[in-house]
């Protein structure tokens, strides 16, 4: 329901947070982050509201520079911590708003394969679906681009990848989804209401828009992924 992502210069797992907070108004069932450590997806998530997720990482603290974080509010699969967000296979993290609505078809199509879920989720079959890829030999970028040809439905979603200390995806189709624009940082956010303690310049994705973020600037491209200029704004929202 709500998704936050930082490129970060200091430990982000509890700004995440922070930042999930400022979503709770659009209501959850359940929450988690995933940051890299040491290059590795690491993830804490758990039902209930967010003092549990803050209790969950006081007790198994993460200290990534990178990472996403999600409030879920569960349309497929019960809101269980197993089918909290982030996603994850070992190779990428994912997470979502909105509904595949294809998924069960992407579920067949990956268990031929032997890419079989571990949730009740629709979301699970993205972060399989983008492994996959990967472990055909794509690379990130190629990897996202490729699965979002095969997704159906309204969606906004973040990706983050093992040993790329660098680099966030985001698409946004139907789901609204911001780019933030920091000193030395970047940052995703589902509105400008998450991010405004650590940016007020953001960009804002058009509908099929997917965008390459890293600690430099962001890429977009369209849904033909074509590169587009989307100007960055600064919004009003306060911190
Ligand atoms: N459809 C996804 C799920 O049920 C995402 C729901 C949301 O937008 O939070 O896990």
């Amino acid at each position: 329901c709500g998704i936050v992502g930082i490129i970060g210069v200091e430990p982000v797992a509890g700004r995440l947070v922070d930042a999930l907070k400022r979503l709770e108004y659009r209501g959850y069932d359940s929450a988690g982050v995933a940051t890299l450590e040491s290059g590795d997806i690491s993830r804490r998530r758990a039902e209930g509201k967010l003092a549990n997720l803050s209790g969950r990482l006081a007790s198994e603290p993460l200290s990534g520079r990178i990472g996403i974080g999600h409030t879920r509010w569960a349309t497929h699969g019960a809101p269980t911590e197993q089918n909290a967000h982030p996603h994850a296979t070992t190779r990428v993290a994912v997470v979502h708003n909105g509904i595949i609505e294809n998924f069960r078809d992407l579920l067949t199509d990956l268990a031929g394969d032997g890419y079989t879920p571990n949730t009740q989720t629709d979301t699970e079959s993205v972060a399989l679906w983008v492994t996959r890829e990967l472990d055909n030999g794509a690379d990130p970028e190629l990897a996202v681009s490729r699965t979002l040809k095969h997704l159906r439905g309204a969606f906004a979603l973040a990706f983050l990848f093992k040993g790329e200390e660098q680099l966030l995806i985001a698409a946004r189709r139907g789901a609204p989804l911001a780019v933030g624009h920091g000193e030395t940082e970047m940052y995703l956010g589902s509105d400008a209401m998450a991010l405004a303690p650590f940016t007020s310049r953001l960009t804002y994705l058009e509908d099929g828009d997917w965008a390459v973020l890293t600690a430099e600037g962001v890429t977009i491209r369209d849904a033909h992924d074509a590169v587009v200029s989307r100007e960055p704004r600064i919004s009003q929202a306060s911190a």
